[in-house]
């Protein structure tokens, strides 16, 4: 019975686990989409500058204008981030559901669920 105890605690532990991974992975992949709107759009408003299309204040960061759709084709730190976030939200979420299907099979290994 004591087996079985620390078999349940040790799976519980590995249900977390795999929590933590899912939700890390959707966190940094909804990091990515903000980085990536970010990078479109440009939140930051305190670095401000005229589009050299229409005039129109807009961020610094910004790639492309939200007024006329200039493009400026610029290249900002978000880069990286944007190629971080990707790689390691979907590489924890495969990780996560890689580990879910051991879970589901370790559950089919227990006599008691039969
Ligand atoms: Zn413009």
């Amino acid at each position: 019975m004591i087996d079985n105890i620390s078999e349940t605690f040790g799976m519980l532990f590995f249900a977390v686990f795999i929590l933590v991974m899912l939700v890390l992975g959707v966190m940094l992949i909804g990091r990515m989409f903000l980085n990536i709107y970010r990078k479109l759009i440009g939140i930051r408003i305190r670095k401000m500058e005229s589009c050299r299309s229409c005039g129109h204040p807009i961020s610094r960061s910004a790639i492309i204008c939200p007024n006329c759709g200039e493009n400026f084709g610029k290249i900002n730190g978000y880069a990286d981030s944007i190629f971080f976030c990707f790689l390691l939200g979907f590489g924890l979420i495969g990780l996560a559901f890689n580990s879910l299907s051991e879970f589901l099979e370790m559950f089919e290994g227990f006599s008691f669920l039969r």
